[in-house]
């Protein structure tokens, strides 16, 4: 099979106090973080299931269930070279990758560039090829009241 494929992806983790606050593959000092199965990295999450829907390979939670202990609190950057993995073996490569972050803290602006180098060498892309954007909601919903994180990616994939 030939041609360029796109898919998207979303997820969502609720914040709590103490947990470390993990997004792009990096820590980032604030006083609470995902609470998750994983480090809950939403970004990360987002992006892998773009990823895999792009190639028709189901979800995050069919590769990586949060029932497993094989998973618990593990690295969500080992989730992501796993499905750069399972993505390469079906013949695909990752043309570009567009992600948005919803929250209102902390301000992500000084981490965006370490987060897209960080991504992109997980992923064998330019780092140009890989933009993360960062939002508030206008304090509105879940994220305006700080309850929790959002991330969306979409994926473009191509196969020769
Ligand atoms: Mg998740």
């Amino acid at each position: 099979m030939s041609g360029f494929r796109v898919g998207f992806g979303y997820d969502v983790h609720q914040l709590a106090e103490g947990r470390k606050f993990v997004l792009g593959g990096i820590e980032i000092p604030f006083g609470k973080g995902p609470l998750a199965h994983s480090d809950g990295d939403v970004l990360i999450h987002a992006i892998c299931d773009a990823l895999l829907g792009a190639a028709g390979l189901g979800d995050i939670g069919l590769h990586f269930p949060d029932t497993s202990s094989d998973f618990k609190d593990i690295d969500s950057k080992v989730l992501l070279a796993k499905v750069r993995k399972l993505i390469e073996a079906r013949g695909y490569s990752i043309g570009n990758i567009d992600s948005t972050v919803s929250l209102e803290r902390p301000k992500l602006r000084p981490h965006i560039d370490t987060m897209r180098e960080v991504l992109a060498t997980i992923l064998g892309m330019e780092t140009s090829a890989l933009s993360i954007k960062a939002t508030t909601t206008e304090k509105l919903g879940f994220v305006g009241r700080e309850e929790g994180i959002a991330a969306q990616a979409v994926v473009l994939i191509t196969s020769l």
